[in-house]
C-alpha cells in the first residue's frame, strides 16, 4: 500500500508498507461485476484506523513513489504479454472459424476481404511481440531506456489486442457476438489491458516524457 505521510512534500511524501489482511481494520467490499477478466475478483480494499507498524515499511520514508514508477517499468511488460496472448488466441480461433464457415458456395476464407483482415491482424500482433520480448529483454537486463519501451509495449500491445479481437468478433459474424463462441469474450477480457496499470492515455504521457 502506498500512503502519504509528509503532504508538504508532495511525491517524496508517499511511503510503500506491507498490510496484511489480516490485520485490523482490513476488510473488503463486494466483488465488481465487471465487463471482463470474471476469473481474476476485484475488489475494493478498506481500511478503518489500520495500524501499521513501522518496520512495515517497504524502503525509506518518502520512497514509495519511486518505487511504484520503477516497479510499473516492469509490470506493464507482463500486461503486454497478457494482451499479446488474448490477441493470439482470437486470430487462431478465427483463422479456423474461415475455413469452416461457407457463404455464397465457398468457404468465407477465400474472399481477399476477409484474407486482408486476417493479414493485418497477424501483422499487428507480430510488432506487439517484437516489441513486447524487445521490452521484456531490457526488463531483464534493467536497460536505461526501460521506461519508454515498456509503456510503448503495453500501449501498442493493448491497443493491438481491442482491434484484433473485435476484427476476430466481425470475422464469426452473428455467432462471434454470442457466448457460444470464446472470441466475445476475448474482446472484452481485451479491454481491460488499455486500462489497468495505468491508461494508454498515461502510457502516452510517459513515452512522450522519456522519447528515445
Ligand atoms: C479490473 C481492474 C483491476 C485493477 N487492478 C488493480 C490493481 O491490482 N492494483 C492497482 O493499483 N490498481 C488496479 N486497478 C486500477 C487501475 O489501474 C485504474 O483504474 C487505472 O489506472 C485508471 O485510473 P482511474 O480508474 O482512476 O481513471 P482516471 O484517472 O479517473 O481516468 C479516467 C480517464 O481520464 C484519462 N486521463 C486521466 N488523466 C489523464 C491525463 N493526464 N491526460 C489524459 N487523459 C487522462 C484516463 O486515461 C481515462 O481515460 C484495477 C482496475 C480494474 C478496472
Amino acid at each position: 500500500m502506498m500512503a502519504v505521510t509528509d503532504p508538504a512534500k508532495r511525491s517524496k511524501g508517499i511511503s510503500a508498507f506491507v498490510v496484511e489482511k489480516s490485520d485490523e481494520g482490513v476488510s473488503f467490499g463486494a466483488p465488481e461485476k465487471k465487463l471482463g477478466i470474471k476469473g481474476s475478483p476485484t475488489r475494493e480494499v478498506y481500511l478503518d484506523n489500520v495500524r501499521v507498524p513501522a518496520d512495515r515499511m517497504i524502503g525509506e520514508e518518502g520512497t514509495g513513489f519511486a518505487t511504484a514508477m520503477k516497479t510499473l517499468d516492469h509490470t506493464r511488460i507482463t500486461i503486454a504479454a497478457q494482451a499479446l496472448g488474448i490477441a493470439q488466441g482470437a486470430l487462431d480461433y478465427a483463422k479456423g472459424y474461415v475455413k469452416e464457415r461457407k457463404q455464397f458456395g465457398k468457404p468465407i476464407a477465400d474472399f481477399q476481404g476477409i484474407q486482408f483482415m486476417l493479414a493485418d491482424m497477424a501483422m499487428k500482433i507480430e510488432a506487439a511481440r517484437q516489441l513486447t520480448y524487445a521490452a521484456a529483454a531490457k526488463s531483464e537486463r534493467g536497460d536505461a531506456d526501460l521506461t519508454f519501451q515498456g509503456a510503448a509495449a503495453k500501449c501498442f500491445a493493448s491497443d493491438v489486442a481491442m482491434e484484433v479481437t473485435t476484427d476476430a468478433v466481425q470475422l464469426l459474424g452473428g455467432y462471434g457476438y454470442t457466448r457460444d463462441y470464446p472470441v466475445e469474450r476475448m474482446m472484452r477480457d481485451a479491454k481491460i489491458t488499455q486500462i489497468y496499470e495505468g491508461t494508454n492515455q498515461v502510457q502516452r504521457i510517459v513515452m512522450a516524457r522519456n522519447l528515445p
